[in-house]
């Protein structure tokens, strides 16, 4: 707290992790008295750098990047890149942070580190995207490599933004690598990938709900966001004969009691992913359905919740609206959707919780498979991506509850993902020394 008391973000994430992996290392003798939490809540390496670019009206722009270089224990650093007005160091640690739980927990060899700029891109033309993106690797080439860092996307970073980041890169250092992940398809990019967030978060929560002998049919599904994340979560959750009730975007949430179905969502994707515009124009074609202006959507009475919008989304208001309406199953596809309080509510009330360091895994550990691919030089099918994405997902439910279970027979899919990445991340660290 000394040290990073201005940052409340990443206050926020090493306290949820060091609940439940203190006591743990205090059990195990290997991990007691080697200070190795706190050497893994200070970054290896923190990049931070001017970006300078000239808008269409001729006007010369600054904005700040960023790369934080967080653990490389187990391998390159990896991570995202977020473009948005309101990131600043505290956001990103804490996101770098949790990428080294969420990483390891992939079984893949990947590292943590994120990084992104303040640069706002709604309303920005594609020219304007285009430079920014390309100052912006102007000075990232020189920190990055494909067995260095791999950055990939987040909010406001998308395949247009990786496209223009990669094309820089390229010019740069005059060779065609896998230094980025979310390639395109034709130049690099793994099948799935877009997919992978939604699709895995929906594959662990069905992963949960089997724990309880159930699935997604028929059940009520209230997703926040209208991004990459959300899309695929609702694709996903439609295909396992799901309802999805609720989508939303920074203005506000729209519910349709009809249900979102694969028409409609076709048409939330075309909105968001091609006019970049705003969910409430979703009435304009569906006039039967409601806009909620400045909320968001926890209030919908629903059997499971997947917030994948940001962080802090969901408080302990929101969390007693949701187990009060029934809800049985929380799984988040953002990261630190839900605040602290809002878990402690959902713990008391022993519904299925997941974080979004393993229930939203699918999206890295798919970047994983990316760079595998891109190494080998080689390309799997749809299938093959698929099903490994599955399994992955699987595997780190598996991990979840060997270190989550408790003896009533309940989960903390936190403490149980928390203690699972930290083992993984903890030996190699101690094996490699004091560096
Ligand atoms: P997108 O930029 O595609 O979408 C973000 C969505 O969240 C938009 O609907 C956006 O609305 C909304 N949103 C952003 N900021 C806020 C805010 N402050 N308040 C309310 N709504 C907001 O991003 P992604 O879908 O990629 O990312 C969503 C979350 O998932 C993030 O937490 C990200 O870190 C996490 N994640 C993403 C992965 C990926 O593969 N993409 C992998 C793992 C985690 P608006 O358009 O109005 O800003």
């Amino acid at each position: 707290k000394e040290r990073n008391g201005d940052e409340p973000e990443f206050l926020q994430a090493v306290e949820e992790v060091a609940e439940t992996v203190i006591p743990y290392i205090v059990k195990h003798d290997i991990y007691y008295g080697k200070n190795i939490l706190l050497r893994m809540v200070e970054p290896e390496r923190v990049i931070t750098f001017r970006v300078c670019w000239v808008d269409d009206s001729g006007e010369i722009q600054v904005n700040r990047g960023y790369r934080i270089q967080m653990n490389s224990a187990i391998g390159p650093y990896k991570g995202g890149l977020r473009f948005h007005p309101t990131v600043n160091m505290s956001i990103l640690k804490f996101l770098a942070f949790e990428q080294v739980f969420k990483n390891s927990l992939t079984t893949l060899p990947m590292g943590g580190g994120k990084g992104g700029s303040d640069f706002d891109p709604k309303g920005k033309s594609d020219n304007e995207i285009m430079r920014f993106c390309h100052a912006f690797m102007g000075e990232l080439f020189r920190h990055i490599g494909p067995n260095t860092d791999v950055p990939a996307g987040d909010i406001g970073v998308g395949s247009r933004e990786i496209g223009f980041l990669f094309g820089m890169y390229k010019k740069l250092r005059n060779e065609f690598t896998g230094v980025l992940t979310g390639k395109g398809m034709s130049w690099g990019g793994s099948l799935i990938r877009p997919e992978a967030t939604g699709y895995g978060n929906v594959y662990f929560a069905e992963k949960m709900l089997e724990t309880k002998g159930d699935n997604f049919k028929g059940k009520n599904v209230v997703i926040s966001g209208s991004g990459n994340v959300a899309q695929y979560a609702a694709e996903k959750v439609l295909q396992l004969g799901g309802r999805v009730l609720t989508l939303s975007d920074s203005s506000g949430y729209i519910y349709d009691e009809a249900g979102i179905d694969t028409e409609k969502l076709a048409f939330v994707m075309e909105l968001k992913n091609v006019k970049r515009g705003r969910i409430s124009e979703y009435l304009e074609s569906y006039p039967n359905a409601t806009f909620v202006k400045g909320k968001t959507p926890w209030n919908v009475k629903c059997d499971v919740a997947l917030p994948c919008a940001t962080q802090n989304e969901l408080d302990e208001a929101d969390a007693k609206a949701l187990v009060d309406n029934g809800c049985i199953c929380v799984s988040e596809g953002a990261n630190m959707p839900s605040t602290k309080a809002a878990i402690t509510v959902f713990h008391n009330a022993k519904i299925l919780f997941a974080p979004g360091k393993a229930s939203n895994a699918g999206g890295v550990a798919t970047s994983g498979l990316e760079m595998t691919q891109n190494s080998l030089r080689f390309k799997w099918t749809r299938e093959e991506v698929n099903t490994k994405l599955k399994d992955i997902m699987s595997d780190i439910h598996k991990s979840c509850l060997e270190f989550g279970e408790d003896e009533d027979g309940y989960v903390d899919y936190v403490r149980g993902a928390n203690i699972a990445g930290f083992v993984k991340v903890a030996d190699a660290m101690l094996a490699q020394g004091v560096v």
